[in-house]
């Protein structure tokens, strides 16, 4: 493994003219510090979104104003998601790429396409005596913070997940996803340090990974208190599956992305320097619900993660800090349309009317309080009698101030069964199709109930930055992120 990186990184040193000064160039501009942001789904749409934010919103946040000063301030790259073989990635292949610069294909987690294992950050971390941690808003043994702790054959293999996590070297891990963690025999649930309340187990065998965590010493907390006490190593495990969405953040004493991310940089710090990968996991959720009101207030949570790193980077300026994505998820973007708005003054050379978006659609946005897939939800989950089009119409008002109309539910609720092939997951298919009555009068479009191709901008500020300017396959920013941290080693 370790002769596959040196070669890679030989191959990188002699091969690629724009690297041609790396070995001199490269030792200079090593970090002490790397914290890699990855927006889950995040393309420069959704992170245009946050800058429409900045620019027309009747309640600016100071921390959306920090996410675009960083954005531009920090040197910019572009990263293409294709995988070894395939148009499209998924976020199990591309947190592999950028963890390791690994070849692989949809749904490996730290393999490659001949499925052998990815040496990746987080173990190059650890092998230059650093500290390395991981932290996700969704669970610990989704596809992202997995690709950078284990290496597994299928990211679905998520009980496997946990056990391997359990045995990693990341000194801090927080996230959801308890019950991967916790033993099917309610036994050895029994002889836990804590109780185990109403979770359940999701695993199917008789390992434990909870035991071997705290045998290996790790400290496990289960909520925002038991976190600020927490020493290293750290296991945080803060729900039982998922952590809550941006509108419930905080939920049930758990840490929010930002808290989370402050506690372990205060834990990470050290003389030897630290790798730390932080996932705002639920644009990408929000993507494929179509949902455009959810998204905007995950990347104000993303915004709120970026403000904490700034702030760190500032006060230690040997931090190079890289933000990016690991692909686009769901097609999203405003466009104009031949349905005329109110005051509308622009025509086509044919005469037609044209409407090209109100700025006020961001605080219509901006208003939403809930997800559309929540609302879904909680709709089908009434008793048949109360499902009715006007129901459905108030509880959409309630919770995004979206108008829907009596005449739209019903055609959504006696429609036939809505099926496309970009819509593949069944539980995003009532948020998508609640979207698509919704979001034409907001001037937003989106193309697919899944992922796209679309470049991925990458922002980098920091010792090193200089290093991922430029448009490369995602696999070579892993690549080029291995590359700097190993010139550790050489200074
Ligand atoms: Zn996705």
């Amino acid at each position: 493994m370790r002769l596959r990186r040196l070669t890679i990184l030989l191959l990188c040193l002699c091969g690629c003219a724009s690297r041609a000064t790396l070995p001199s160039s490269l030792s200079s501009l090593a970090p002490k510090n790397v914290i890699v942001i990855i927006g889950d789904g995040m393309g420069p749409q959704q992170i245009a979104l946050a800058f429409a934010h900045e620019r027309f919103s009747r309640h600016r946040q100071e921390t959306i104003k920090k996410f675009t000063q960083f954005c531009d301030s920090s040197l910019v790259g572009l990263h293409i998601p294709f995988t070894e073989k395939h148009l499209v990635n998924d976020s199990a292949c591309a947190a592999t790429q950028l963890s390791s610069g690994c070849g692989c294909e949809p749904q490996q987690v730290g393999i490659d396409a001949h499925s052998l294992p990815c040496e990746n950050a987080v173990e190059v971390a650890k092998k230059l005596g650093m500290r390395a941690g991981a932290i996700s808003d969704t669970r610990l043994t989704h596809a992202t913070p997995a690709s950078f702790g284990v290496h597994e054959e299928h990211r679905s293999m998520e009980d496997s997940i946990a056990w391997k996590l359990s045995n990693s070297p990341l000194d801090v891990m927080l996230s959801g996803g308890l019950s991967y963690f916790l033993p099917r025999d309610a036994a050895a649930q029994g002889a836990l340090p804590f109780a185990v309340g109403s979770v359940t187990s999701e695993r199917r065998d008789s390992l434990n990974p909870l035991s071997n965590a705290l045998g290996r010493g790790y400290h496990v907390v289960r909520d925002k208190r038991e976190l600020s006490r927490a020493s290293l190593p750290v296991l945080g495990l803060f729900a039982t599956k998922n952590m809550g969405d941006a509108f419930h953040e905080g939920r049930d004493r758990e840490p929010t992305l930002a808290e989370m991310t402050q506690r372990a940089l205060t834990l990470l710090e050290n003389p030897n320097g630290f790798f730390l990968m932080v996932e705002a996991g639920q644009i990408d959720w929000a993507g494929h619900a179509n949902d455009a009101g959810w998204l905007l207030a995950e990347m104000k949570r993303l915004a709120t993660l970026v403000a904490v790193i700034e702030r760190f980077r500032q006060e230690h300026p040997d931090t190079l800090v890289l933000m990016t994505g690991d692909h686009e998820t769901g097609g999203f973007g405003f466009s104009y349309t031949g349905e005329p708005s109110d005051g509308v003054t622009f025509k086509s050379s044919e005469g037609s009317k044209l409407n090209f978006g109100a700025s006020d659609v961001i605080n219509t946005l901006d208003a939403s309080s809930r997800s559309l897939s929540d609302i879904s939800r909680e709709f089908a989950a009434l008793p048949a009698e109360q499902r009715t089009p006007e129901k459905l119409c108030e509880m959409v008002r309630d919770g995004t101030r979206l108008e829907l109309s009596v005449e739209s539910a019903k055609t959504l609720l006696s429609g036939p069964e809505w099926r496309s092939v970009f819509y593949p997951y069944p539980h995003y298919i009532a948020s998508a199709r609640l979207a698509a009555l919704l979001t034409p009068q907001m001037n937003i479009a989106w193309s697919t109930g899944t992922h796209t191709s679309t470049p991925i901008p990458i922002f980098a500020r920091g010792p090193g930055a200089e290093r991922f300017r430029g448009v490369m396959n995602t696999r070579e920013f892993g690549d080029r992120l291995l590359a700097l941290m190993q010139a550790r080693e050489r200074t």
